[in-house]
Formats: structure tokens, C-alpha cells, sequence
């Protein structure tokens, strides 16, 4: 019986490699270093091809009648007054086109780090994350998860920060909408392009997957491409991590100890266990006596987060305070902790409040 044709999904530019540039300039019977030139500026975040100077009127064409470019748009950028940039970008496919994710730019003196987005929503539904609360509508393909970088880099180009901050991407991060270890193909092809050294060539000390406990997924990441990890713990308590985090149900803390101590880092590097700080949920002194209990200080460092609020959260932070005194216990049983600073407050930047509504906030 034959089986039904295959339809190929068009390539995205921003995923492509070299080799794969070479292949589609054969296949055109055009010269071979266009596919060098096509790169360079992609690399740089030109993705229009009308944009690219040296590229002829030809081959622009059949760039834009066979490949797909420009996988997303630029709906709406918010800058913060610390130099944070939020970005809104609308998926431009079949079947998923109109559809928003979001991606924040952290500039400090001497880095600049982007967190990006790898689903449109989430699989999972942690019940203080205003992500969560959206539902799963969309994994992002690579091209797209590179895109947001690219798209970033472009803009930073056109309008720098002040002198002061970075106005490159140094770091990448996996911290915006959805869980990465669960779109985990698409996660894996973004990593090795942002490595390549064709492409945007990061170490992959300078890449951090953050993830909230898929045992299987971050394992194979750690065979595969062992970048930075990071945890979203928020309990060394079963039964309170099971409601906080629910994937916790299928993948319990016994089963993430084995997982992070099979994780292979490298000398001087740390697996992160994020622990947002919750009034009265998470912050009491029995609280400190299981995280103490559950962290491997020698591999382990612990970020404390401070509860971002969104309209309608159900849950409040701890104060500052009290998350400097849970920080100096941490520190005084030997473990190595921080207490996280939140970013682009006022433009609702910081960790696990992107939402990307269908509605364009207003310009201003
Ligand atoms: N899904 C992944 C990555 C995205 S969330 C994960 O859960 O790890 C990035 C970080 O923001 C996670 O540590 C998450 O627990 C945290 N976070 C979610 N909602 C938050 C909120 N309202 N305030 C502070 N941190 C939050
Ligand atoms: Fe998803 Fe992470 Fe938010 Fe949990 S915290 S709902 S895993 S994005």
C-alpha cells in the first residue's frame, strides 16, 4: 500500500546551516558563496531579503517564493527605563500564524542575555505562572526560537542602549513562554545552531535551559548538548512541589535527584534550582530544613525569585527581606545562593509573567 506523500514544511532561514545554504544554491545553479553571504546576514538579523545589499534582484526572489524568510513579526517592543526590552512577536505559518509569543532582552554592563520563548503558552499549568494560565496553543519550531535572537540583535543594531548597558546578545536563555524540555526537537536544533560556529557560535556555557523537572528529556539534553540547566524546584517537598509544580506528579523529587546528579556539568559550573519565594507556601523554616536537606552543595547553587504578581495571581512573595534572611540560612548551611534581581518591572518582563495576548498593548 503506498503511503500518503510526505508534504514538506517550508525551510526557515534562521534554522539553516551552511551546508544547508550550499545544498539550496546548488540546487538554484547559483555560485556558491551566496550561501556565506546569505549567512552573514541572517547572523546579523537581517531577514528580509530585500534588505540584503548584496544579494542579487534573482535570487532574492527565489528566496522569498521558497523559503520562509522571516518566520516571525515584530508586533510591539516595550522598553523599560533599566534598559529591559520586551518583545512580541506574531508566528507567521500555516495553522499558527497570528499567534504571539514573547522575548525579553537583559542588558547589563558587560552582557546582555535574551530569554526566549519555546511554546505559544505552556504544556504545563503551575498554578503561580501567569504563562501557565494561557494553555498550550503552539511549539515553536527552531527557526522561530532562533528567530527571537536574530530579530533582537537586529533591533539592538538599529537602536542601542545607552552607553552604559550591552547592546549585543552575549547569553541565551530558555525562560520565556513554555516549557523547553517539552518541545524538545525544535529546543535541541535551536541550541546547535546558536553554537555553531557558522552560525551565532556561543559556548554553551553562555546557554541556559531552564526547566521544570521532564526527567527523560533533560537526561537526553545532557547527552546530547550539555548546557547550563536550570530547575524550577520551589519545593524540596513532595506534596507541596505535586501543587506547585504539577509535573512533579510523574517526575518526583527522588527521580530529579538522580537526574541532576547523572547531569553532566563541567568543573566550575553549577546546576541552578530556582525557587520563587511565596508568602506562607514555601518560605518557612521547615521549608529550609527539606531545601537544605534535597540541594547538593558541591554541584547545586539555589536562586531565590521573587514572586512576580500578574493581574488576578493567587499568590503574594515573600517580602525582600525575608528572602535575604532565607538566603544567609542557605549560605550559613554552606550552599551557595542568590537572591535573583527582577528586571523590566514595569513593562511586566520579569520571569513567568509573559502572557502574549492576541490584544496589542497600547503604544506608548
Ligand atoms: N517552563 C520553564 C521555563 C520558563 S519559566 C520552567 O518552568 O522552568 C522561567 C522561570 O520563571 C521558572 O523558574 C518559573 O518557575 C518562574 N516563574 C513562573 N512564574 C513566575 C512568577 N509569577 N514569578 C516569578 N517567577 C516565576
Ligand atoms: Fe510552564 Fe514554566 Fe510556567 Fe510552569 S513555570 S507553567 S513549566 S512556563
Amino acid at each position: 500500500m503506498t503511503q500518503p506523500a510526505q508534504t514538506s514544511p517550508t525551510p526557515q532561514l534562521p534554522a539553516m546551516t551552511l551546508a544547508d545554504l550550499q545544498a539550496q544554491m546548488q540546487h538554484w545553479q547559483q555560485p556558491a558563496f551566496r550561501a556565506k553571504q546569505l549567512l552573514d546576514w541572517c547572523n546579523k538579523g537581517v531577514l528580509d531579503p530585500c534588505e540584503m545589499a548584496n544579494i542579487p534582484a534573482p535570487l532574492r526572489q527565489l528566496l522569498q517564493e521558497n523559503l520562509c524568510c522571516q518566520p516571525l513579526k515584530l508586533v510591539h517592543r516595550q522598553c523599560s527605563s533599566d534598559g529591559t526590552r520586551k518583545y512580541l512577536f506574531a508566528l507567521q505559518r500555516d495553522r499558527v500564524a497570528g499567534k504571539m509569543v514573547e522575548s525579553v532582552f537583559i542588558p547589563e554592563e558587560k552582557r546582555g542575555t535574551v530569554c526566549i520563548s519555546s511554546q505559544v503558552g505552556c504544556v504545563l499549568d503551575c498554578p503561580f505562572c501567569h504563562t501557565g494560565t494561557q494553555g498550550f496553543e503552539a511549539n515553536l519550531t527552531a527557526g522561530e526560537i532562533v528567530a527571537q535572537v536574530l530579530m533582537i540583535k537586529h533591533d539592538l543594531r538599529q537602536e542601542p542602549l545607552a552607553d552604559e548597558l550591552h547592546s549585543d546578545v552575549t547569553h541565551i536563555v530558555y525562560m520565556g513562554m513554555g516549557e523547553p524540555m517539552a518541545n524538545e526537537a525544535a529546543v535541541q536544533q535551536s541550541i546547535e545552531i546558536l553554537m555553531d560556529e557558522q552560525r551565532l557560535h556561543l559556548s554553551r556555557r553562555r546557554i541556559t535551559v531552564s526547566s521544570s523537572g521532564l526527567v527523560p528529556q533533560i537526561t537526553r539534553l545532557g547527552a546530547a548538548q550539555p548546557v547550563n540547566l536550570a530547575i524550577s524546584l520551589h519545593s524540596a517537598d513532595d506534596a507541596k512541589r505535586d501543587i506547585l509544580v504539577p509535573i512533579n506528579k510523574k517526575y518526583p523529587l527522588a527521580e530529579l535527584r538522580r537526574c541532576l546528579d547523572a547531569y553532566p556539568i563541567g568543573k566550575q559550573r553549577h546546576i541552578t534550582l530556582e525557587y520563587v519565594m511565596l508568602d506562607g507556601v514555601n518560605d518557612q523554616a521547615d521549608d529550609l530544613a527539606t531545601l537544605v536537606r534535597f540541594v547538593q552543595p558541591e554541584r547545586e547553587r539555589v536562586n531565590l525569585i521573587q514572586f512576580n504578581p500578574y493581574p488576578g495571581s493567587p499568590y503574594s512573595g515573600s517580602s525582600k527581606q525575608h528572602m535575604k534572611r532565607f538566603a544567609q540560612q542557605l549560605i550559613s548551611q554552606g550552599i551557595r545562593a542568590t537572591v535573583r534581581r527582577s528586571r523590566g518591572d514595569d513593562i511586566m518582563a520579569a520571569c513567568g509573567q509573559l502572557k502574549a495576548d492576541a490584544t496589542i498593548p497600547n503604544q506608548g
